[in-house]
């Protein structure tokens, strides 16, 4: 039987903010196994990387608050974790990698200085350890003559050498989790390619488990096992991809497939989901996404549709499929 490395149960995040409540992630509910990749899709301010913050305690409080829910790891309950249980968790046995690596990585230390902190801080190494270990870590993503890179500082380096330093960071202290968000968004098609191949490689490789956030469907196409999309903080469909692609059931998810660009269709043109997210500061009632779903019945104005289970292992939140 598959081992359940993540749970997140009923996950809720709340920010009281000046303008009023804003509920970021409602009621979340997921597991990844070991080894498994899990893609985490949806628009931007749908709660994907809200997700991912509490899941590393990186939502800040206040503002923020879990006022439900619970995150497993391995067993262990992460919101009651104290702050050195947590600061061994993070980066020991989960890591995050970024969308912007400017924004992660210190621009006044070297690369090297950088990571070699981590080792010595993490895993007690000694300088000198510390240094060959970067060395294989920048040669093992890819990064040409990583013993002269050592020295660089961030700005030396292009856009997807910046992210294979992050992903370097990331994977130094031998993480058996890795989370990704949109770590692919701000780099060229091109190279967006490479460093995807280059995460599920290293995931495969390390037998790591992986969680990955993006609003690029197609994206997860290549990199996941099995999918969940999320729309204005609710988790409405999840399921292993080939079914999430060939049988989608969630009206949001047939739209995030409708508007991907296809060579193996005739259609000229791509057909766009209608209106935008809604306001998370007042969310209409009911289902969230019934403004711009064509299929919208007097239920959906009304009543939040529960996830449940529409097919083996493949889950739905939508009136069409029952009230749950
Ligand atoms: Fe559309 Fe209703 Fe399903 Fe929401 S619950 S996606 S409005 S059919």
């Amino acid at each position: 039987m598959a081992e359940r490395v993540l749970e997140l149960d009923d996950l809720t995040v709340r920010f009281h903010l000046k303008r009023g409540e804003l509920t970021a992630v409602d009621g979340v509910s997921f597991v990844v196994n070991r080894g498994q990749t899990f893609g985490l899709v949806g628009e931007s301010g749908s709660g994907k990387s809200v997700t991912a913050r509490a899941i590393m305690r990186l939502v800040p409080t206040p503002p923020g608050e879990i006022p439900r829910g619970r995150i497993l790891f391995e067993g262990r309950s992460v919101l009651e974790l104290d702050d050195e249980e947590m600061r061994a968790l993070r980066g020991r046995r989960i890591a995050m990698v970024f969308q912007e690596p400017m924004s992660a990585l210190n621009p006044v230390f070297t690369v090297g200085d950088q990571i070699s902190d981590a080792l010595r801080s993490n895993l007690g190494l000694s300088r000198r350890a510390a240094r060959e270990r970067v060395v294989e870590l920048l040669s093992l993503v890819g990064i040409p003559s990583p013993r002269r890179r050592l020295d660089s500082y961030v700005h030396e380096f292009s856009g997807g050498m910046r992210q294979r330093v992050m992903l370097a960071m990331a994977l130094s202290c031998n993480p058996t989790f890795l989370i990704a968000d949109e770590p692919t968004t701000a780099l060229d098609v091109t190279i967006q390619a490479t460093i995807l191949e280059l995460i599920t490689g290293m995931i495969e490789r390390l037998g790591m488990s992986l969680i990955f956030i993006t609003h690029n469907l197609g994206v997860v196409a290549h990199a996941c096992d099995v999918i969940g999309v999320i729309y204005a903080s609710h988790l409405v469909e999840m399921g292993d991809k080939r079914e999430i692609f060939r049988n989608p059931q969630h009206p949001y998810t047939i739209g995030l497939l409708n508007s991907i660009p296809r060579l193996d269709t005739q259609a000229k043109y791509l057909v766009p989901i209608k209106g935008s997210v809604c306001n998370m500061m007042a969310p209409p009632r009911g289902c969230k996404f019934h403004p711009r779903c064509t299929q919208a019945m007097d239920v959906c104005r009304e009543e939040i549709p529960k996830l449940r289970e529409i097919a083996p292992g493949h889950f739905a939140a939508c009136h069409l499929h029952g009230r749950g």
